[in-house]
């Protein structure tokens, strides 16, 4: 191995680098004087648009790296024989997020209240983000190129929104922009399904009531479910918020439209079973609450494949259960308040129940409407800052928690940009995020002491997407 170094002359700038955000000491890059802050301009002569493509030349073993400091305007290349550079950075994508064609019915980025943090504005539908993360995207943006890249550097699996497999139907739904789409074919589903079929492939059905479940939904997972290389099926409400302006009307689940889809769902995993030996297609935690139907236990989740997307993140946040051994009172008297949304209230203050019997605890599940969305929003995860600080009042606890989903991905960053140290100076309270389990939320209700749980999950996807937009 063996690494040289040298200067080079300033040469055409291109058209996007990748910001270098640390450099490991002693290796390669180090060795050449590079540091954090500059940028990576080419490797092998080739413009790099992102990670993976990076990676991909790495995997020649013998790789030239151009990378400038941009405060000096100096150029530099080093090589590197079979070692990694030592280069990291501070995105993924490098060539910029690819945006979305499409203009669905349900789209949250349209119903979206103003005020919020930018990059919940981003209409992102980067197939990249899909493979590194799990981000869903619809395939409608793809070339022929990407394509053909997805199946050459097997990028699998990839997490599709499917909607449904009726192809007029799914126009409808998703309005795609003949402008924007790059290549027709990329806008029917099947077709681009039978393409990826090296692919496996996670998928998703947004449903919309009367519009893609019934018998679309039926039909759907037939034709989905003889599709080999589709591992597993997620069906998710539509969300709806009171920001919906000039967009078509489209009304909440009712208890029995959200019944007909369990049944459904439930005699499709009966019947897949026998033919797959999985269950294949799962309901999200909102249709079970919004059907007040029992959750499905934690085997029924096959490992929560599809844990992000909201499905089985209740039964795998109670799958702990409370630690046996509750003391049976507290050395000094405590006031908590735990405060969620209104669908996850009810299960939440039936799985602390047993704490309310300790001993100068003083333990409140509230369920909070959300007045940024409007109430007919009632996941704890779209609840923004603005809305504790309206329904809680000063000092009225002594510790106050909330659930991660209501966070940014790794950060304590609220939907309106609001943070954990807004809440406690405003609300004059110790504030913490609640835990990702029952047994950890126990915890830090009994001691005090939050084990420190940044989430990593929120929002559903989106917050995934999110890490590669900044606010
Ligand atoms: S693909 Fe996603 S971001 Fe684009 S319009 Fe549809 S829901 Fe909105």
């Amino acid at each position: 191995m063996f690494m040289k170094s040298r200067f080079a002359a300033a040469t055409n700038d291109p058209p996007f680098v990748a910001t270098i955000s640390q450099v490991s000491p002693g290796s390669p890059a180090d060795k050449a004087g590079v540091k954090a802050g500059w940028e990576l301009l080419r490797v092998n002569g080739e413009l790099i648009p992102d990670i993976l493509a990076y990676r991909r030349e790495l995997e020649r073993g013998v790789v030239k790296i151009e990378v400038r400091d941009p405060q000096q305007k100096e150029e530099r290349q080093f090589t590197v024989e079979w070692e990694d550079p030592g280069l990291e950075f501070s995105e993924v994508i490098f060539d910029g997020l690819r945006l979305c064609a499409n203009k669905c019915d349900f789209c949250y980025v349209h119903q979206m209240p103003k005020g919020m943090r930018k990059s919940l504005y981003v209409m992102d539908d980067d197939f990249r983000t899909s493979f590194l993360y799990g981000s869903f995207v619809t395939l409608t943006n793809l070339t022929e190129a990407d394509i053909e890249r997805i199946v050459d550097e097997n990028l699998s699996p990839l997490y599709v929104s499917v909607h449904t497999a009726n192809e007029s139907l799914r126009h409808e739904m998703m309005k795609w922009w003949r402008l924007k789409v790059k290549d027709e074919k990329a806008t029917k589903i099947r077709d681009m399904l039978a393409r990826l079929k090296s692919i496996d492939l996670y998928t998703q059905m947004v449903l919309l009531p009367g519009r893609n479940d019934g018998e679309h939904l039926s039909e759907t997972l037939d034709y989905l479910a003889s599709q080999e290389h589709v591992l597993a099926v997620a069906c998710v409400p539509v969300g709806l918020t009171e920001h919906r302006v000039n967009l078509p009307e489209i009304q909440p689940y009712t208890q029995e439209q959200a019944r007909d889809v369990l049944r459904r769902v439930s005699s499709f995993q009966q019947r897949m079973l026998k033919e797959r030996g999985s269950r294949f297609v799962f309901a999200s935690d909102e249709f079970y609450l919004l059907a007040a139907e029992p959750l499905p236990t934690a085997e029924a989740y096959e490992g929560f494949p599809m844990l992000e997307n909201g499905v089985g993140m209740i039964r795998d946040f109670l799958a702990e259960g409370l630690p046996a051994d509750l003391p049976l009172s507290l050395p000094k008297p405590k006031r908590v308040l735990l405060a969620t949304g209104k669908l996850f209230a009810p299960v939440l203050k039936q799985a602390v129940a047993p704490l309310e019997q300790i001993e100068g605890l003083e333990l409140e599940v509230r369920a909070l409407k959300n007045r940024t969305f409007g109430e007919v929003t009632t996941v704890a995860g779209l609840l923004a800052g603005r809305d504790f600080l309206t329904q809680i009042k000063p000092g009225e606890a002594d510790l106050l928690l909330l659930s991660p989903n209501s966070f940014k991905y790794g950060t304590d960053l609220l939907l309106d940009g609001c943070t954990l140290g807004d809440l406690r100076r405003e609300l004059k309270m110790s504030v913490e995020i609640g835990g990702t389990n029952l047994a950890e939320l126990a915890q830090t209700i009994l001691t005090g002491a939050t084990v420190h749980h940044l989430p990593q999950f929120g929002y559903s996807t989106q917050a995934i997407k999110e890490t590669q937009i900044s606010d």
